[in-house]
Order: C-alpha cells, then sequence, then structure tokens
C-alpha cells in the first residue's frame, strides 16, 4: 500500500509512524523547506488530558490519557513524567477552586508539598492542584526525531513548494492543518515565548491561573521556558504584538521574578486548526482521509487521531469503528 501524506506537522508524522510500522510505502510531502515554524513547532508539549478537560470535552481525555504511552514506545527517553502543576495568585484563589470543581486527576496541595515539587517556587503559593499522571516533551526535538526514525525505517520525506505537485499514491492523507482550508476550520491563534536563565528551574510545567489570561511555563532543556499561550480567534499567523508579550511576560514575573532577568530568546505564532466543536476529525474523501482540527491538541490527540486513520487505510477498523464512522 503506497500512502503520500501531506503535511510534516504532528498530525502527519505520527500518521506516518503508525503506517509505517504496519509496513506501509510512506512518502511524506510539505510545503515548507523544513519541519519548523508550523502550528506543531511552537507547541508547548504539554501532554496534560486532565487539565484540558477544564476547558475541553470528556473525549480530549479518554482519547488523550494514552499519548504519554505513544510518545514514549515511539521516541524514548522523550517523554516527562513529572506530572503538571496549577497555581493561582492569592488574589485568584477562587480560580483555582473553578479549575479544580472542572478537572479530575490531581491533589490538592500545600505550600510545604509545592516547596518539595518545586523548591524555587517554595514560598510563592500556598494551595495548589497536582496532577500527577500528566506529562510533557520537548515538542521540536520529538518532530525531528520522529522525523529521523521515520527515514530509517524507510519513509521518503520532500519538502518545499515543488514537493507537493500530484503523485501516484493508493491513498493520499492530508495533514496541512489550517493551510487545508476544510469547511468548517478556523483558525486560533496561539503566541508563545521562550526565554532563558539558569536562576529557575522546574521539573514540571506550571499553570498559572488567571480569570483573563491563563498561562503556562514549560520547562526545556538548556535553561529554556516556553511561555504560552495566548488563544486568539484569528488565523493571521503575523509577529507576536506588543500586548501578548506583556501579558506572557507578566504571567512568567508572577510566576517567579528572576524571569524578568531572563533572556527573551524567542517569540513565536502558530495557528491551531480547529472545527467548531474544538475536537478533532479523521474523515475520509474517497482516496483521501483527512486529520485535522486538532486545535490545542496536537501532541496530545495526535496519536489516537494517526492510529484510527492508519487503520481506516490499511482496512484493519474494528467493526465498532466502523459502525461509529458510518454514525457520523
Ligand atoms: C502556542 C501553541 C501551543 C500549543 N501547545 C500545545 C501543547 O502543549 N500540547 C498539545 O498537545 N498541543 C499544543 N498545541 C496545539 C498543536 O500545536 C496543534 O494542535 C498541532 O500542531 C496541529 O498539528 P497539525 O499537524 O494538524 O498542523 P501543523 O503543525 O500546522 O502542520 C501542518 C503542515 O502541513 C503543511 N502544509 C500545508 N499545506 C500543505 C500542502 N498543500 N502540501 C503539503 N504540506 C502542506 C504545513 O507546512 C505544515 O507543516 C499548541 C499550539 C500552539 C499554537
Amino acid at each position: 500500500m503506497k500512502v503520500l501524506i501531506r503535511g510534516a506537522g504532528v498530525a502527519g508524522l505520527t500518521l506516518a509512524h503508525e503506517l509505517a510500522t504496519r509496513g506501509a510505502s510512506v512518502t511524506v510531502v510539505d510545503i515548507r523547506r523544513q519541519i519548523a515554524g508550523n502550528a506543531s513547532w511552537q507547541a508547548g508539549g504539554m501532554l496534560a488530558p486532565w487539565c484540558e478537560r477544564e476547558s475541553a470535552e470528556e473525549t480530549v481525555l479518554s482519547l488523550g490519557r494514552g499519548a504519554a504511552d505513544w510518545w514514549s514506545a515511539a521516541l524514548p527517553g522523550h517523554v516527562m513524567r513529572n506530572g503538571t502543576l496549577v497555581v493561582a495568585p492569592a488574589r485568584d484563589a477562587g480560580e483555582l477552586d473553578r479549575f479544580g470543581r472542572r478537572t479530575s486527576g490531581y491533589r490538592a496541595i500545600d505550600a510545604e508539598a509545592i516547596a518539595a515539587l518545586e523548591p524555587d517556587l517554595e514560598g510563592s503559593f500556598t494551595r495548589a492542584l497536582f496532577f500527577a499522571e500528566e506529562a510533557h516533551l520537548d515538542p521540536r526535538r520529538a518532530l525531528l526525531e520522529l522525523q529521523q526514525k521515520l527515514v530509517e525505517m524507510g519513509v521518503r520525506f520532500d519538502f518545499g513548494y515543488g514537493a507537493v505537485h500530484s503523485r501516484s499514491a493508493d491513498v493520499e492523507a492530508d495533514c496541512t492543518g489550517i493551510t487545508g482550508r476544510l469547511t468548517g476550520l478556523r483558525g486560533v491563534r496561539g503566541e508563545m515565548l521562550i526565554l532563558k536563565t539558569s536562576e529557575v528551574a522546574l521539573a514540571r510545567p506550571v499553570r498559572l491561573l488567571h480569570p483573563r489570561i491563563p498561562v503556562y511555563v514549560v520547562p526545556r532543556s538548556g535553561n529554556l521556558f516556553m511561555v504560552g499561550a495566548t488563544m486568539i480567534e484569528s488565523d493571521a499567523a503575523g509577529p507576536i504584538t506588543a500586548r501578548s508579550v506583556l501579558e506572557l511576560l507578566n504571567a512568567a514575573y508572577a510566576l517567579h521574578p528572576a524571569f524578568g532577568e531572563a533572556e527573551l530568546v524567542e517569540t513565536g505564532t502558530g495557528i491551531r486548526p480547529a472545527f467548531a466543536d474544538n475536537l478533532p476529525r479523521v474523515e475520509r474523501d474517497g482516496n483521501t482521509i483527512r486529520i485535522n482540527g486538532l486545535y490545542r491538541h496536537g501532541f496530545l490527540l495526535a496519536p489516537a487521531m494517526a492510529h484510527k486513520a492508519a487503520a481506516m487505510i490499511l482496512g484493519t477498523e474494528t467493526e465498532k469503528e466502523r459502525a461509529h464512522e458510518a454514525h457520523h
């Protein structure tokens, strides 16, 4: 079976992995010149289905809880299973209660337990929620290493404008994210920045609640911290706005004042592809399969979507999956 995958974001690469491990002949093409700059490149890399349940459907939790295992199996050593810490400034303590009411899978902890988990936050917060089962990875390292692994498995890659002309394949998989311009697909702009400092150490993503702009800080190797992310109903991909820089930096500074002295090494914008219900879809249209609408859950939900799409492509869906698809 020859499969042509359009799009080398997290949707396309996870699908390539599912197909290649089952023996399909896979080519991935991307209109970009390299794996960088797309929505997947800008992601935080949080695998946080319990936290996401705060604003997402139960499906996100049920489909996402296997993501850390999928990534661990595909890329051993990449997934950090240190949980997520959710905190709120004293004046927004009500936000913590609200978050707790809308989620599950956490322990409410006190200042002493916060300091034990994250010594650098000692004395900063009196209460927090600790989601011990959650995980994170560095999305850029993961994408690059997945591509490398796929090449070693025999998957062909072709990049650039010239790469996306039509080619012969038994099946095409459209994983083009927001560029897919599918009916009903909209863009949700997410801005982020990367700070560098050796003055702060965190072992896990920390979410700082705020009634207007909830923000998270995700630690990466090399003293880097990804600070994200705005949620703006727009598919304008231009540079980060001054207001967003201010808000993200304010939040980082509120989490730890040493972030005020950090180097601002990068700012970025990614456009999350989303359908009206903010849930992803795998659709079939003749010989084309589409994975899209990963919204703010690309790394979390792509493994489950890729699994489903690969089963459709290879004709290995279960009766239940086929009935579900027919129903929709
Ligand atoms: C700031 C930010 C933070 C995020 N944080 C997280 C997080 O912590 N956890 C999480 O799970 N998710 C997170 N997300 C969401 C996640 O990044 C997206 O859901 C995901 O990247 C969407 O992946 P995709 O492969 O569908 O799209 P993309 O990554 O955009 O990939 C689509 C690819 O298709 C290519 N393409 C377009 N047109 C064509 C064509 N005609 N032919 C060939 N190729 C084409 C594009 O060049 C691109 O490379 C975040 C998103 C943002 C913006």
